[in-house]
């Protein structure tokens, strides 16, 4: 069985003060609740800057949380102005990678290719790339809902090592931040062609062994009909990861 992961991408929010102060906080309030991390595994993406105080804070503490970060370059080393390697990503205890978001594909012009190479670089870190598709309200029209997905994902894939571990991450972007969520039945849909892809070009053991996660106003109130579907097995939490007790009861999504 899979473990479901929940994870909170905090995109540009929070200086590092803020994001151990509320680190903190969600580690109290989910250990308040009892909260068993083997069960509902939980992860926070926040901004670079953030990494190594939270990473610190995660080792004194001992907290099961698991360390994300926003992108990578596909670059191992060298003249890359502003860019962040998977290396120093790596010597930070950080286990996930976001690859692919779509605010990263349309406000800085990312391909197919550029995410591909994103991921392959943070497999070969040690990382787990968390492989973002979704298409857009115009794509929903023009082509349905899993096309676009679906090749965003096999293009991916082209680049990965065959046994390479990965979440993939469908985020409709007509979902994001709108107040709009896809129904949990257009998502699980979409997450079963997700699925597909993956028996088709990776075969059973990593298609039953992969996580796919639904992301797009994801809230405390709809993220149990998510996890419900067979094919989604987890959530990927923007603004509603930013409100501790709301982010613990998305964590907290089966009680
Ligand atoms: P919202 O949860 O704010 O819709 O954002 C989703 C998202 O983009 C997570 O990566």
């Amino acid at each position: 069985a899979r473990t479901p992961l929940i994870a909170g991408n905090w995109k540009m929010n929070f200086d590092h003060l803020q994001a151990i102060a509320f680190v903190q906080k969600l580690a109290w309030s989910l250990k308040d609740a009892q909260h068993n991390y083997a069960d509902v595994e939980v992860a926070v993406f926040p901004p670079f800057t953030d990494l190594r105080s939270v990473q610190t804070l995660l080792a004194a503490d001992k907290l099961p949380v698991a360390l994300g970060a926003q992108d990578v370059s596909p670059e191992a080393a060298g003249a890359f102005t502003g860019d962040v390697s998977a290396a120093m990503l790596g010597k930070l205890d950080v286990r996930y990678v976001l690859v692919g978001h779509s605010e990263r594909r349309a406000g800085h012009n990312e391909s197919d290719d550029t995410v591909g190479l994103k991921a392959r670089a943070a497999v070969a870190g040690g990382m787990v790339p968390v492989i973002c598709v979704g298409e857009t309200a115009e794509d929903l029209e023009t082509h349905g809902a899993a096309a676009i997905p679906v090749a965003q994902l096999t293009a991916a894939l082209a680049h990965l090592p065959a046994d390479a571990e990965i979440v993939v991450a469908y985020e409709p972007v007509w979902a994001i931040g709108s107040g709009e969520p896809a129904t949990p039945e257009q998502a699980e849909e979409v997450g079963k062609a997700l699925r597909e892809v993956l028996r088709t070009e990776r075969g059973d053991a990593i298609a039953d062994a992969t996580r796919v996660l639904y992301g797009g106003s994801v809230a405390s109130q709809n993220v149990a009909s998510y996890l419900k579907q067979p094919n989604l097995d987890g959530a990927l939490v923007g603004g509603a990861s930013l409100k501790v007790d709301e982010f613990s009861r998305i964590v907290q999504f089966k009680k």
